[in-house]
């Protein structure tokens, strides 16, 4: 039986999975992080692939059913913790030597698709690149470009750690049992210098998250929002001045490096 409020969907098609593994470029050196290796099925694969896998499941039950798939396989740790819970950083540090290169690959549990890849990428961990089978709108938002609507503050955030690509649309047929929504691999590549120099991460990616906080409004607005319990507007529309940024425009419109302009900006104006 399937725990749905896990996000158990797996994956029964061996095609998509060597697809999945030959997208994230894994080689006889790679170490591989899985999320969620449910019964097993890419687990076994990547473990043929790989040197080393360090797979995190949360359900216990399903612990006896992936020592069965993995009986031949030296080379997987099976950690059953919840990622979101887990150091990742420390685990790596034992399992994995300090010059390989490590990707993590997972066909994620969707409820919790965000969180993991933020916790992941937020914890800088010396990661190369992310392959992931998520839910296609949510690879559509990480991957987007400026003028879309797919473009908010989840793009600015992922694209500030790393370049996104779709790389994959899967259809439902190859999950046991079938999602009910659409599912794409994304590959998320670590960038090795931030795109952008902000002052400060956390006011960056709440300003970002303000200026998309009601999409059909000017930046004017959204802004006078997020600031309305201590600055006025004159304020407001000074700062915007300063930046050269169209008070008019909507957040969909600007780039990171106008909204890294923006968040400066305001920082030092407010902050110092
Ligand atoms: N990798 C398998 C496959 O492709 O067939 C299973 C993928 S299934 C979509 C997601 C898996 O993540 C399930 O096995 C589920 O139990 C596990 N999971 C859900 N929440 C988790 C969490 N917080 N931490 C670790 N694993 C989790």
């Amino acid at each position: 039986s399937f725990k749905k409020s896990l996000g158990q969907n797996f994956i029964i098609d061996v095609n998509i999975l060597q697809n999945i593994i030959r997208e994230a470029g894994i080689s006889e050196t790679s170490g591989v992080i899985e999320v969620g290796p449910g019964i097993g099925a890419l687990t076994e694969q990547l473990a043929n692939a790989a040197d080393k896998v360090v797979a995190y499941e949360v359900d216990s039950r399903l612990l006896p059913i992936l020592d069965d798939t993995l009986h031949n396989c030296g080379n997987v740790q099976v950690v059953h913790q919840d990622i979101l819970e887990a150091d990742v950083k420390a685990m790596m540090n034992v399992c994995f030597d300090a010059n390989q290169s490590i990707h993590v690959v997972a066909n994620l549990p969707y409820y919790i698709t965000t969180p993991i890849l933020m916790k992941l990428l937020r914890e800088e961990l010396p990661v190369s690149s992310f392959t992931v089978m998520i839910q296609k709108e949510v690879a559509q938002r990480m991957a987007a470009q400026p003028n879309s609507k797919q473009y908010g503050s989840l793009t600015i955030a992922v694209q500030y750690y790393t370049d996104a690509e779709v790389v994959m649309s899967v259809p439902r047929s190859v999950f046991m049992p079938p999602p009910n929504v659409d599912s794409s691999v994304l590959k998320l590549t670590k960038k090795t210098e931030p795109p952008v120099e902000v002052d400060d991460e956390d006011y960056f990616f709440a300003l970002v998250q303000a200026c998309f906080a009601q999409r059909r409004k000017t930046l004017r607005n959204n802004l006078r929002r997020h600031f309305s319990e201590w600055a006025d507007r004159d304020i407001i529309t000074a700062v915007l001045d300063e930046t050269g940024i169209d008070p008019v425009r909507r957040g969909e419109s600007l780039t990171m490096e106008e909204f890294a302009g923006l968040a400066n900006a305001f920082y030092r104006k407010f902050r110092n």
